[in-house]
């Protein structure tokens, strides 16, 4: 028998039951009952929503206080409208708009229809008429269709307007939907999938010298201690310190992404092995001396390092054997002490 994985919708009941035990909880953590606090809270409790409990547990642990900041932050990585319901919601606007924009030309194809009739038969009604008012009372026929065409073309004009306004509209919820779906919602860097895309996409030769590119696999060192003496929270602000130091060191074409919790994973089209590793040790030296404080009590977080492993092409090698290569790299760098690049020569 066919088995169906959707969740069946809770009953009255189910319902207030949830109220009666979410509601409790945010009084108790002093988090205003606002429909996005409410979804997060109602997910906590059922546990549907991947590494929300955990993380909510964390925060609860550490006792650190839900600010109108952090509540958001919590929805927006947790509970936004998934890609996938969103691309359904452009898909059905475009659908809607094309079909009302196909009906408004119909209307008016088919008062063309009668208004090419009136022409046709005035041509034919004229040189039957007897009378000057005749030709007259045919004008007038004539003219009247005139007018209404052009009412008819007018309204087609202002349907259109507004639908392109509804599509222009469409599209930058589009360019929205995309740019969630290839980005890491913390970082802002591309996520795992574009690294991978674009991995697979890089433009090369057969021959590794005439086009050569490299990956570069990064880790922050000792990361877990960050989390242990700072919380999480400000673990996750070392993060995107770390992306942004990134961002600023790569450009066009290259890819830099959030590989996984504190990794990172470097895409440099067209660069070769030697300029790779200078590019990394320029960002991994840029980190190394940034002292990082705490925003309120400007405490130290002491020195952060990040170690990276970088490998270049070669010829008839896997994309995937490159990216274990750099992997492999990187923890030959851990391996001699972090805070270090190596080239991959295995
Ligand atoms: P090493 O130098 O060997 O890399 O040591 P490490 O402490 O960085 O080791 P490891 O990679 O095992 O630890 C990574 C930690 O990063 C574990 C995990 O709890 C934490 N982490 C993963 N994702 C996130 C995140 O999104 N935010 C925060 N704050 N921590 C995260
Ligand atoms: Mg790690
Ligand atoms: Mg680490």
């Amino acid at each position: 028998m066919l088995q169906t994985s959707l969740k069946k919708e809770p009953g009255v009941n189910e319902s207030a039951e949830m109220l009666r035990l979410v509601l409790p909880l945010m009084t108790r953590h002093n988090i205003p009952a606002t429909p996005e606090n409410y979804s997060i809270w109602f997910h906590y409790i059922t546990d549907d929503r991947q590494g929300l409990k955990e993380y909510i547990d964390r925060l609860l642990e550490q006792k650190i206080p839900f600010t109108a900041e952090l509540n958001e932050q919590i929805h927006k990585q947790f509970l936004f409208e998934s890609e996938l319901q969103q691309a359904e919601k452009v898909r059905k606007g475009v659908a809607t708009a094309l079909a009302e924009a196909t009906a408004a030309l119909r209307v008016t194809g088919s008062d063309a229809d009668r208004y090419r009739k009136v022409l046709g038969t005035f041509d034919e009604s004229c040189g039957s008429a007897k009378t000057v008012s005749d030709i007259y009372g045919l004008l007038n026929t004539v003219l009247e269709e005139t007018h209404s065409m052009q009412q008819s073309m007018e309204r087609l004009q202002q349907d259109f307007i507004i639908k392109s306004r509804d599509m222009d509209n469409l599209k930058k919820e589009l360019d929205q939907v995309r740019k969630q779906a290839s980005t890491d919602a913390l970082t802002g860097l591309y996520n795992r999938t574009t690294f991978f895309d674009a991995l697979e996409n890089v433009d090369t030769d057969s021959d590794p010298f005439a086009n050569p590119y490299c990956v570069a696999m990064m880790d922050i060192d000792h990361f877990k201690r960050v989390n242990d003496t700072f919380g999480h929270l400000v673990g996750d602000k070392v993060i995107r310190f770390v992306a942004d130091s990134l961002r600023q060191s790569t450009k066009g074409r290259d890819c830099a992404s959030r590989y996984g919790g504190e990794e990172y994973a470097l895409l440099l089209p067209e660069t070769s092995l030697e300029n790779a590793v200078i590019l990394c040790n320029k960002i991994r030296e840029h980190i190394a001396k940034t002292n990082l404080v705490r925003s309120g009590t400007k405490e130290s977080l002491g020195q952060i390092t990040i170690s990276a492993g970088v490998a270049q092409n070669r010829s008839g090698e896997s994309r995937m054997d490159l990216l274990a290569r750099a992997d492999r790299a990187l923890y030959q760098s851990k391996e001699r002490g972090r805070n270090r690049v190596t080239a991959s020569d295995d």
